[in-house]
């Protein structure tokens, strides 16, 4: 049990349950996000996947887009598949974006006939939580690209052809697959430290 950790799932769309079930495994307190007041008392917060426009949308319609810029300012907040997308400050795309990392990102980067896929990455921060080196299976479903990283961004993961798939800057954290979907935590550990 993490004590004095809380950690949202922002739940407006998406798989938002499966990141709540992972964090309940690992014994972090969790709580779901659909209203900016929801926010307070928490270290850190996990944007899903799902469709980064409706999330976009809806964090609009539900007046969050200024409270989680102004969340990122003290707390870590972790963006998978499509809320990479919506932490990303250019998608190539009209669409609402909170513009707080310094990536550029390509939606649906996989074509249809690869939309979704699974592989093996190599990620060595991954050891800071488990010091047995070993990969992460790593489960795409019509995901992003991280097509380049700026500023302070860490690339933590590629794909053997050596595109970007996952990033760190500070204590915000992208990645475009689904940790979610497996049931490997060491991602959601990772973003617990990161929290702390
Ligand atoms: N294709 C979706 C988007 O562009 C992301 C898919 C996902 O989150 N699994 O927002």
């Amino acid at each position: 049990m993490h004590l004095n950790m809380k950690i949202g799932v922002l739940a407006l769309q998406g798989d938002f349950a499966e990141h709540l079930a992972a964090l309940e495994r690992i014994g972090v307190q969790a709580s779901t996000v659909r209203l900016p007041e929801q926010l307070e008392g928490l270290q850190g917060l996990i944007i899903p996947g799902g469709e980064s426009t409706t999330i976009g949308k809806l964090a609009t319609a539900y007046g969050l887009m200024e409270p989680l810029r102004r969340f990122a300012e003290r707390h870590a907040i972790w963006g998978t598949c499509a809320g990479a997308i919506f932490l990303s400050k250019d998608a190539h795309r009209r669409q609402p974006l909170l513009g707080l990392m310094d990536i550029i990102v390509e939606r649906n980067a996989f074509g249809r006939q690869v939309s979704s896929f699974e592989t093996d990455l190599d990620v060595p921060a991954l050891c800071k939580v488990d010091p047995q080196d070993r990969p992460f299976h790593a489960v795409f479903i019509r995901a992003p690209l991280i097509e380049s990283v700026s500023g302070t961004t860490q690339v933590l993961a590629r794909l053997p052809d050596g595109r970007i798939v996952a990033a760190q800057q500070g204590r915000l954290l992208a990645t475009s697959f689904h940790p979610e979907l497996t049931q490997d935590d060491r991602f959601h550990r990772l973003f617990v430290e990161m929290a702390k």
